[in-house]
């Protein structure tokens, strides 16, 4: 099977900057939890979404100071010579699979906790953060500015060391320069607040300074919030016209919507968020640029894709969740196997995993993560050594998992279920509001069970314990699920609610509701949440749209807690009120009564709420009666999922993948240990090597020299610079701050010597009209015979450019320049007024 001609347009190079895509699919900067800290596992799981045919892959955000430490969240960081070396074997893993490796360069801003460091943190205004809590910053002096930007070049310094093709200037989700673009966050009344053009100033200098340190070794990409969408960002018109200031010092731009307080904008969870809501916004960038643009909707379909870019508005298919998903899904695409295709089902379980419990993990795909400490492959599993024929019992989330995986490794599998199709939880899960998305959970192991050989499946057949061991398998794998618990057992009290009994008509479970038809004898109902995510939130909004007057009460402080951790916490309150459920948090049920439910608030002070009905979703319970009677009497027999303990999803499929890989270890009811990598460990015990070649390149400084000033006006210090230059041989000419709005006398000039013109970075509002002619216009590293430097007060790579050159003469109105102290000849005059007479006056040399 080959590409479907219509996908192959997804499978062409694209260029950006001084690099080339092998083809259009990008792995977006994503979150691992890995940073750092766990080198070998960044680099694998970035190495194999390299292998699977993404023709880039790029680290999460990657801090470059101690003063952007976003502890207790774990980035990646480039502050030192040692994150250097951690990081670099990302990029040269991700090189020996054929793709780019890219780098996001970030700092936080106010938005940084620096909790480790102990640093204020620092923002363009003194404007608290909107993502940790009471988090005020310190606003930045102008020193301040240019210590980060130094920081900036530093980090893109050493990440060109370290081997990284792409280099981010990172503003999106308002981080720094995204927070001096914001009105919101910036109130400052100097050159870096008010107009648009002053906002920006701080990101077009940092991305011009770092473009200057990278030449043409890494393409720049700027990633942008475009559209704030009521959050805290900018609007459309200001994002595209930042686009437009900016372009000429862009290679590549990656668009995303929203800011860090509301990240769920950007990745909109699939309950809430319909694939390829971002492009409303996201498509309109292609006004503003020509430059190459990837954009990230959440896209599985290939179809949509290839339409996308058959548009024009993006160039590349960016992926952070799809890639985490199925790291194989260009290979797949490019193979034909669209149906193979692990598609996401928009859960952000991986940002809960990455982001507050520190290690990637995902829903559909049990080896993301997993990829070096296990040495798991999404794709490869390894066979088994011996013949092996298993019963697994159970094809829900976790029995399909092991019964696909054990298939994989070339087990002949007897996968029985007792309902009528496959799915387990899923049934009941996919009916409630907004998760029809998530069957792709089930619809891709169904493709799978079509498409291997040796599976079984028998549906409709409930096995009991003497069928079982009549079998005659060589192991049993028992998946049988969990139930919510009829009695109201819950975690606030760990004790059952009195009157609660599921088989009275006013006593309701999510799956009586869900599957059985059950509804609640009156209007008032009472959906009573112990689980703090999905279930009773959507079992209330369910119940509300068909009518019911809906209380949802739950004893933890907020409702769905862990939803927070899924970026659904504030949407789902917002949808239950929209949908008109009335929402009591710290309150627990000590009673249920016909007609009303005794109710306790967190001081302990009863008080009682009318209702006809009562929902328990207050916990699960494992179906393991099966297990406990088969336990001791066969040699082989195993529990995976809900019937060990009733978890999430991602838990449960993982748990029957990790028994399917381990069935042939002695005991494969304990998990093999995994690799961890501790700092006494480098190398770790894992075939990969830093490279040989780490030391930073050291950077040559400015020669001071001893000026002889040249007097006169403008007229006497421009025949006398002429003198100076011709015949000399090459000739830059660099303008500066002071030089003027008006940039065409020294390009002029430029053409007149046959030299280079070149800009220093305060220019780059004034040169907006021929900015595309600056691309390239760095001035450190030509070192030319001759420096004529016009305007420039001294900024480090203009006094590092001209280093090495014989000759520097400088023209600038304020003695205390620093480029005085540089220059071999200086002039007390107008820049613009010299600039005009040598190349206005008689032809030259
Ligand atoms: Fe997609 Fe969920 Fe996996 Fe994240 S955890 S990649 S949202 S399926």
């Amino acid at each position: 099977m080959g590409c479907d001609p219509r996908h192959e347009i997804l499978f062409e190079p694209v260029r950006i900057g001084p690099k080339t895509l092998r083809n259009r699919f990008y792995q977006v900067p994503h979150c691992t939890g890995f940073g750092v800290e766990k080198p070998w596992s960044q680099a694998r799981h970035r190495a194999v979404k390299a292998q699977g045919g993404w023709a880039a892959v790029c680290t999460e955000y990657c801090t470059i100071s101690a003063e952007s430490d976003e502890t207790p969240y774990v980035a990646a960081r480039m502050w030192d010579d040692h994150d250097l070396r951690m990081l670099a074997v990302t990029a040269e893993q991700a090189h020996e699979l054929g793709a780019l490796a890219g780098i996001e360069l970030s700092h936080t801003g106010a938005h940084g906790e620096n909790s480790e460091s102990r640093l204020p943190a620092a923002a363009p205004s003194q404007i608290a953060g909107d993502f940790a809590v009471g988090l005020v910053p310190r606003a930045m002096t102008r020193r301040d500015i240019r210590r980060v930007q130094d920081d900036w070049v530093a980090a893109a310094r050493r990440s060109r060391t370290a081997g990284f093709d792409i280099v981010y200037v990172y503003g999106a989700h308002t981080y720094l320069p995204g927070q001096f673009l914001s009105p919101h966050y910036n109130r400052r009344t100097d050159e870096y607040g008010g107009s648009l053009p002053n906002r920006a100033r701080f990101w077009l200098e940092t991305l011009e300074m770092v473009r200057e340190e990278v030449g043409d070794d890494c393409a720049v990409a700027c990633r942008v919030a475009v559209d704030r969408r009521g959050a805290l960002g900018v609007d459309l018109d200001e994002g595209l016209e930042f686009v437009s200031l900016a372009d000429h010092l862009v290679d590549l731009w990656d668009v995303t919507v929203g800011s860090i307080g509301e990240w769920s904008l950007d990745s909109g969870p699939s309950r809430f968020y319909r694939e390829g809501w971002q492009l409303e916004s996201t498509a309109r960038v292609r006004e503003a640029t020509r430059k190459p643009i990837v954009g990230v909707a959440r896209m599985t379909d290939p179809d949509l894709m290839a339409s996308v870019i058959r548009s024009g508005v993006w160039d590349l298919i960016g992926a952070a969740r799809p890639s985490i998903a199925d790291p194989y899904l260009p290979e797949k695409i490019r193979q034909g196997r669209v149906d193979e295709i692990r598609e996401c089902i928009g859960c952000n379980v991986c940002i809960s995993k990455a982001d507050s419990r520190r290690h990637i993990g995902c829903t559909q795909n049990p080896t993301a993560g997993e990829e070096h400490r296990r040495g798991w492959h999404p794709e490869h599993v390894p066979p088994l050594a011996q013949p092996l024929h298993a019963l697994v019992v159970g094809a829900g989330p976790s029995g399909l998992e092991c019964a696909i995986t054990l298939a994989r490794r070339g087990a002949r599998v007897d996968l029985v279920e007792r309902g009528g199709m496959v799915g387990g939880s899923m049934g009941w899960i996919t009916r409630l509001p907004g998760m029809g998305e998530w069957g792709r959970l089930v619809a891709y192991r169904a493709v799978q069970l079509k498409r291997l050989p040796g599976i079984e499946l028998t549906t409709g057949r409930e096995l009991d314990a003497d069928e079982i061991r009549g079998w005659g398998a060589d192991v049993v794998v028992l998946a049988t699920g969990s139930s919510w618990a009829g009695d109201g057992l819950n975690g606030f009290t760990r004790e059952p609610i009195a009157g609660a009994d599921d088989a009275l008509p006013h006593v309701l479970t999510p799956e009586q509701v869900l599957l059985e038809g059950k509804r609640p004898p009156g209007r008032r109902v009472v959906v009573y949440d112990g689980d703090g995510y999905f279930a009773a939130a959507g079992l209330a909004e369910l119940l509300a749209g068909e009518g019911h007057e809906v209380e949802l009460v739950t004893g933890y402080d907020t409702v769905a807690p862990f939803a927070a951790e899924t970026l659904e916490d504030v949407l789902t309150r917002s949808r239950l009120h929209q949908a008109g459920v009335a929402m009591r948090s710290a309150t627990t049920l000590p009673g249920i009564q016909p007609g009303r439910v005794e109710a306790e608030n967190e001081f302990g002070e009863p008080f009682t709420i009318a209702a006809d009905a009562v929902v328990l979703a207050t916990q699960r319970v494992s179906r393991d009666r099966l297990y406990h009677e088969l336990e001791g009497t066969l040699p082989r027999v195993h529990r995976i999922g809900d019937c060990v303990a009733p978890r999430i999803l991602a838990e449960v499929v993982f748990d029957g993948h990790r028994l399917a890989r381990e069935i042939d270890q002695p005991d494969p009811d304990v998990a093999l240990p995994y690799l961890r990598e501790r700092p006494m460990q480098d190398p770790p015990p894992a075939p990969a090597q830093p490279p040989a070649t780490l030391a930073l390149p050291e950077r040559s400084q400015p020669r001071p020299r001893r000026v002889e000033l040249l007097e006169g006006a403008a007229g006497e210090v421009a025949a006398r610079i002429d003198e100076l230059v011709r015949g000399r041989g090459e000739v830059v000419v660099a303008a500066g701050r002071g030089a003027g709005d008006d940039l065409e006398p020294y390009r002029r000039l430029a053409e007149r010597y046959g030299g280079r013109f070149a800009v220093s970075r305060p220019q780059v509002e004034a040169a907006r009209a021929t900015r595309a002619e600056l691309v390239g216009a760095s001035s450190h590293v030509v070192a030319p015979d001759v420096y004529l430097a016009f305007g420039i007060s001294g900024a480090i790579p203009h006094l590092v450019g001209m280093a090495e050159s014989a000759t520097v003469v400088a023209v600038n109105t304020d003695r205390g320049a620093r480029i005085f102290d540089y220059a071999d000849y200086g002039a007390l005059v107008d820049a613009e007024q010299v600039a005009r007479r040598m190349c206005d006056g008689p032809p030259l040399g």
